[in-house]
């Protein structure tokens, strides 16, 4: 029997994935170019396409009825097109249409990065079944995607769910976005990293200066390491209450890279929830650990491609 696939593509700063996707989530074929930084929005595409004509080469390639793409943000979904911040070529860049091209004429389905994590993990992982859920990204900057009502809710522009930009320090420090005082500031990996650096705190010797780094040492008992990790979670859990107290969440799911420090981060957070959120309908947030791991992207953008094929999960 021949499952159908979907067609997924991670483009990042650094690196465009791409992989042949089946429907319970498996990769079942890879390829990846580094993604070419610079002003010109056509080598970009070059990579793009290099990933696409790589899968395309493969007999399982005709199995593949749809494109999923998860991209950094912003973008502007209406428009199809995108606007990474550390893609700075692609300002205005019509990829929707472009991919489409690329791919023979396939449906294509663009969204944030986080908001496709968010997909997989409604689908696959660990919000499968939920109504109503926040994942968070926590990594270098903090992203993140709603599932409302059993759907994804990508918002008119496709931004919707961006909890690194919900402010929590009413006088905090000016944020990348333009604002100041947003979870970004104080829970993503760099802000981690600086917060442990300022109060003294050092990596031991061999290990490079990162967020990893502190977790490491937080799990060791080190309590500088322990408070920057401290103010991350209840960051987290203040922007995770004002999401609860907006929408209503069942859950909210925490991956990315900084996450993967577990209980270090994920034990302030519920401390700090338990904090923030007062009233009934907020307090019945649980939180939940991210079940995809360094190939959320990649799941993600195959599951965004599925949501338009079956929407709302098998
Ligand atoms: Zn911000």
């Amino acid at each position: 029997v021949s499952v159908p696939l979907v067609a997924a593509l991670d483009i990042g700063g650094t690196k465009t994935a791409g992989a042949l996707v089946d429907t319970g989530g498996r990769i079942r074929l890879r390829a990846r170019r580094p993604t070419p930084a610079g002003p010109d929005p056509e080598a970009v595409m070059a990579a793009v396409r290099a990933v696409l004509a790589e899968l395309a080469a493969s007999p399982l390639w005709h199995r593949a009825g749809a494109v999923g793409i998860g991209c950094a943000g912003p973008l502007d979904l209406a428009a199809g097109t995108a606007a990474p911040v550390n893609i700075p070529a692609w300002r205005g860049f019509p990829l929707v249409e472009r991919v489409r091209r690329a791919a023979g004429g396939r449906p294509v389905t663009l969204a944030g990065d986080a908001l496709a994590v968010a997909a997989a993990e409604h689908r696959w992982g660990a919000a499968r079944g939920l109504g109503n859920a926040l994942c968070a990204v926590v990594s270098t900057g903090v992203g993140g995607g709603l599932i409302l009502g059993g759907r994804l809710h990508p918002g008119p522009t496709g931004n919707a769910g961006h909890i690194g930009h919900i402010p929590v320090e009413l006088d905090g420090a000016p944020c990348a976005c333009g604002g100041r005082g947003c979870v970004e500031t104080v829970a993503a990996g760099p802000a981690v990293l600086e917060r442990a650096l300022r109060s003294g705190w050092r990596p031991s010797p061999g290990r490079d200066r990162s967020a990893a780094a502190v977790a490491e040492s937080a799990r060791a008992g080190d309590p500088r390491a322990l408070d920057a990790f401290e103010r991350a979670g209840r960051a987290l859990a203040a922007g995770f209450a004002a999401t609860a107290a907006t929408v209503e969440l069942d859950a909210a799911v925490v991956g990315g890279g900084v996450a993967a420090a577990g209980e270090v981060l994920l034990a302030p957070l519920r401390r700090g929830l338990a904090e923030y959120a007062g009233l009934p309908f907020v307090r019945r947030l649980v939180v939940l650990p991210a079940r995809a791991g360094t190939d959320a992207g990649l799941i993600g953008a195959a599951a965004l491609a599925l949501d338009v094929a079956e929407p709302g999960g098998p």
